[in-house]
């Protein structure tokens, strides 16, 4: 299945996209106010295999939305693929190094990617594919871990590189608002049963910076999950992006940084592309 969170007027619903992938089938109307998550809410009251809780519509009738805006957390994994830990000067971690992204940063498709030149001069792109968790997830087993998965979805991880890199801790400059794009489905996990074998990519005003496979992570979906679970409860509707392949902007030369007007697109194979344009204050 794929699932989208969708706002048709004012109203917002998590909802299933038919076989046709043209459809919008809504199965919860979300209520918003502070912690209110329409996909968590969904998953918890059982319904989003459910009937239809309002008239379906064509997917070109609605806006999509992040497909989950206020999980408990985002985590995400730092240095995953050996490329992109040596392009940035730093051997290949023996363990996953996580760190966290807040929920502020959340953003859906089309949304901008917004920043002020006052606060970074170093904005840049990093395609990920991204878990959400299904089940409740403590101390789960590597083997187990991938049954605790709804489905996957594509994140870029904006980064402030002078942010990151000056601070010497990630959580700030990975954390901006409008740094955390995410979409524009969810595909669960029926029509991806090996999330290691998917090619992605990153666009920046159409010309390809990023381009690998999720087969090259160092540490794969079930280990990130099964390690990060002995430490911290996984909750229903968290986010864990799991890293970033080669071809980011810092270790470009000359630099490329993500500027006033610049379109980006992350793509990963099976889910779609995650477009997002830049605004520069
Ligand atoms: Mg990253």
């Amino acid at each position: 299945m794929r699932i989208v969170r969708v706002a048709a007027g004012t109203d917002i619903y998590i909802a299933r996209l038919d076989a046709s992938g043209d459809t919008v089938v809504p199965v919860y109307a979300e209520t918003q106010g502070p912690g209110r998550d329409g996909l968590r809410e969904a998953l918890a009251a059982g319904v989003i295999d459910g009937p239809a809780v309002a008239d379906e519509r064509p997917l070109a009738d609605v806006r999509l939305l992040a497909p989950v805006i206020n999980p408990q957390k985002v985590l995400a994994i730092g240095l995953n693929y050996a490329k992109h830990a040596r392009e940035g000067g730093i051997e290949p971690p023996k363990s996953p190094v996580s760190f966290v992204k807040t929920n502020n940063s959340i953003v859906g498709p089309d949304d901008e990617i917004r920043y002020s030149k006052d606060d970074s001069t170093q904005v840049d792109y990093e395609v990920e594919l991204a878990v959400v968790m299904g089940r409740t997830a403590r101390r789960v087993s590597t083997a187990d871990a991938l049954d605790y998965v709804f489905g996957y979805t594509v994140c870029n991880d904006v980064s402030a590189r002078d942010a990151q890199f000056g601070d010497g801790q990630w959580v700030r400059s990975k954390s901006f608002d409008t740094f955390c794009p995410l979409g524009p489905s969810i595909v669960t996990t029926d029509e991806i049963p090996d999330p290691q074998t998917l090619g992605l990519r990153c666009r920046v005003n159409g010309t390809t910076l990023q381009d690998s496979n999720t087969a090259d992570m160092i540490f794969g979906c079930a280990e990130i999950i099964s390690f990060l679970s002995r430490a911290m409860t996984l909750e229903p509707g968290d986010v864990i992006a799991t890293g970033t392949p080669e071809g980011v902007g810092f270790a470009r030369k000359p630099p490329v940084w993500l500027l006033d007007g610049d379109v980006v697109e992350c793509e990963v194979d099976g889910i779609g592309v995650l477009r997002n344009q830049v605004v520069v204050d």
